[in-house]
């Protein structure tokens, strides 16, 4: 790190939990941010502003008037332009040192994988089940740690599913695909604007610690948020042991590769 490095992080490194050696961490580490959006604004913003080292936004939507209620890393002057510019543009003001690579597309398997694979932790930030799942899928093979976020009207919900730990559940886990689950999105349901920063600041939290390596993470916990009562509840998640797509795949990678344990973090 130069003079300037630490000035800007300073205040971490004074951290003990952190320090020198944990901002090195952050700084050499690439996050994957899946959606521009409410969750992704203020979870990007963080992770550009503590110094994670690059940062990958993937988006497919243009900024519309509708999203500057709440998704704070667009402008007024940016609506009709692709979110993932308007995102690179806010992220290099607050930090021209990290690295923003911007994918304008709403992803698929293939994509996914090749993005997952060459980022060291994932946030899911995404607004729909089909892109939640897909993203889990991609993140159990490469065993990435994944950060899931969702906010809808005043009800939010966090969790990490650290899937280097092979014990961890996935996210199938908690919510099968083939299950008639409702689709909310906030196009039709409407959001409580400051939800979505809150739900968003504890993913860049929980990336941090385990980009850098300290505390303890939601691993095989899920917060949930009732901000109408700004009340929170913790439900604990366990593993699915017949769950399609963590138990076949953790199965397949143990047979593949006996000492393969862990990805690299
Ligand atoms: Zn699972």
């Amino acid at each position: 790190m130069n003079d300037e490095q630490l000035l800007r992080y300073s205040r971490h490194i004074l951290l003990p939990e952190i320090g020198v050696e944990g901002q090195q961490k952050l700084l050499s580490a690439s996050a994957l941010v899946i959606g521009a959006g409410g969750l992704g604004s203020p979870a990007a913003l963080y992770l550009a502003a503590a110094g994670v080292g690059s940062l990958t936004l993937v988006d497919g939507d243009n900024v519309d008037l509708t999203n500057l209620q709440r998704q704070i890393l667009h402008a007024t002057e940016s609506v009709g332009r692709p979110k993932t510019e308007s995102g690179r543009a806010a992220l290099s003001r607050i930090n021209p040192e990290v690295k923003v690579v911007p994918v304008q597309q709403r992803v698929g398997d293939e994509s996914l994988e090749r993005l997952v694979a060459s980022s060291s932790i994932v946030l899911d930030c995404s607004d729909n089940f089909a892109t939640r799942h897909a993203v889990n899928r991609a993140c159990v093979r490469h065993r990435r740690p994944l950060v899931s976020g969702a906010a809808v009207r005043f009800d939010g919900q966090v969790s990490v599913f650290d899937l280097r730990d092979e014990r961890s559940p996935c996210y199938h886990c908690l919510f099968p695909e083939n299950a008639e689950l409702e689709e909310m999105r906030c196009a039709v349901m409407g959001v409580f604007a400051p939800l979505t920063g809150i739900i968003g600041t504890v993913q860049a939290a929980e990336a941090l610690k385990l980009l850098a390596g300290f505390g303890e993470t939601l691993n095989g916990r899920l917060m949930l948020l009732d901000a109408l009562a700004m009340q929170w509840r913790m439900v604990k998640l366990a593993k699915d042991p017949s769950c399609p797509v963590c138990a076949t795949l953790a199965q397949e990678a143990a047979t593949a590769f006996p000492t393969a344990r862990t990805a690299p973090a």
